[in-house]
């Protein structure tokens, strides 16, 4: 019986490990960008993850408040700094629909993040055209997930302020 149980347990462990994908997460961040997207902000969105939890989501606010370093991930990370009590994120990923720029970089460096998934690559200000690694040396790096979605909504963004424009 007690065996039983147990296998019952690893099914209901590999289960959650499908569930908990990273791009279950991403899909979460996306959602963040749509909700930028609508409200006129540039569709950037990201989630924090502490043991397969979303302790924190955010999406880019740099109209709403007026602050031009309101990106997702310095939103994100100083909520789950906050939720965490605690100014480090070494047990954590963060997911961001955008490669992050140097700035969030050196943020997420700041907090010694764990792990950072990022969709789209951002050719003109990504973190990655810099030579000098401004990544903690610990953190793990996945790029690519649901990259398409991402950069869709980034065009779509720009089409409408092309089209107001004209
Ligand atoms: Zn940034």
């Amino acid at each position: 019986m007690a065996g039983n149980r147990s296998k019952n347990h690893e099914k209901h462990q590999a289960k959650m490990m499908e569930l908990f994908t990273d791009e279950y997460f991403m899909r979460e961040a996306l959602k963040e960008a749509n909700k930028a997207l609508e409200i006129g902000e540039v569709p950037v969105g990201a989630v924090v993850v502490c043991k397969n939890r979303i302790i924190a989501r955010a999406h880019n606010q740099t109209e709403k408040l007026t602050d031009a370093t309101a990106h997702a991930e310095m939103l994100a990370t100083t909520a789950a700094a906050n939720y965490l009590g605690s100014k480090y994120l070494s047990e954590c990923t963060l997911f961001v629909t955008l490669e992050p720029c140097v700035m969030c970089a050196g943020a997420l460096h700041w907090v010694q993040l764990q792990k950072l998934v990022f969709g789209a690559s951002d050719l003109q200000r990504g973190y990655s055209l810099v030579q000098t690694p401004l990544l903690h040396p610990r953190t793990e790096v996945v790029k690519g997930v649901k990259a398409g979605e991402a950069k869709a909504l980034i065009d779509t963004f720009f089409r409408n302020i092309r089209d107001k424009s004209s």
